[in-house]
């Protein structure tokens, strides 16, 4: 029974636009952890055409959420929408987690560059972005936000390569730094020396062909990751392995991202376990 001077606990509502949505892990990742620290509340998927986007996040504070991830289409428009972004959702160009302030006002950030670097450090304790040159492949919303990851945690060197040159080229000029853009004709020959090499593109993905890389020249202390999550072993990653490479998969991107937000919404910093993502890979 609630204690009766504290009152009720609160019931903590909080959910992920998308479109479509309802392919999403979210509401699953956040049951389980709801379950798991016994919190009240629902973690629900919100199907939001994009033209209707600014009148849904209008709405949560009305309904009384906490907040709300962001999925595709959504966290690019979203930056220009909400009453406020935090530097890393503004560098980042995205914004995947919105908190509802006490005054109702909207504030966003992206979780998506922690969530990519966190995974790597559960994967291989110890490592660093310092450790040598990264070479990124794509220059969409997920490479931006790893590439403004990468440079804060203090790569030396981020050698950017997409598809549609001129994408990297923005994103090359728009983060600064030691980031270069190069031609995607070039993406094997990048590889040479590379400490980390990262597929943000979506190819290798379920109904997607394999990402084209030639992966001779890379050295075989180099660490491959794929953000790709469906399957968990792409046909990258599963080259890499093959010829000695350690590698880290897309899903731990998923389910670190997710840390951020709860402890803005509920104050706490949930543990991502095996068990956690035995359940999320189970999902029918
Ligand atoms: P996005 O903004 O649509 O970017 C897609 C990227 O893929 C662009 O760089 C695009 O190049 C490239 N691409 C598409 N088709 C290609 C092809 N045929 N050959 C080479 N490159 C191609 O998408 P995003 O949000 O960045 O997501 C990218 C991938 O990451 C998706 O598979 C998504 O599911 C995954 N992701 C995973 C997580 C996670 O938590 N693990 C989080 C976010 C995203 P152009 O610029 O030339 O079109």
């Amino acid at each position: 029974m609630a204690d009766a001077e504290a009152g009720p606990r609160p019931y903590i509502l909080a959910g992920v636009m998308g479109w479509p949505v309802m392919h999403s892990l979210s509401p699953r990742l956040h049951g389980h952890w709801f379950a798991r620290y016994d919190v009240r509340g629902a973690y629900v998927p919100l199907e939001i055409r994009p033209e209707r986007l600014e009148s849904a996040l209008r709405a949560l504070p009305a309904l009384g959420f906490r907040g709300c991830n962001l999925t595709i289409p959504h966290k690019m428009m979203a930056v220009d929408l909400l009453d406020d972004v935090d530097e890393t959702a503004r560098r980042s160009g995205s914004a995947n987690c919105v908190t509802v302030g006490a005054d109702g006002r909207l504030v966003g950030t992206s979780t998506d560059g922690f969530g990519f670097l966190e995974s790597l450090r559960a994967a291989l304790p110890g490592w660093s972005a310092a450790a040598g040159p990264a070479v990124l492949l794509g220059a969409g919303g997920a490479a931006r936000a790893i590439a403004v990851a990468l440079l804060d945690a203090g790569a030396s060197e981020i050698r950017l390569s997409n598809r549609t040159r001129a994408r990297a080229e923005d994103l090359a000029g728009s983060i600064g730094g030691p980031v270069r853009a190069h031609d995607w004709a070039a993406r094997g020959d990048l590889l040479d020396g590379a400490a980390l090499v990262v597929n943000a593109t979506s190819q290798g993905m379920a109904g997607q062909p394999p990402l084209d890389v030639d992966l001779g020249p890379l050295p075989a202390s180099a660490l491959v990751a794929d953000i790709v999550y469906t399957p968990r072993d792409t046909p990258l990653l599963r080259a890499a392995q093959a010829r000695g490479n350690r590698v880290v998969d897309g899903l731990g991107m998923l389910l670190h991202q997710a840390r951020p937000c709860w402890q803005v919404w509920i104050g706490l910093d949930p543990e991502v376990t095996p068990e956690l993502e035995a359940e999320l890979i189970s999902s029918p």
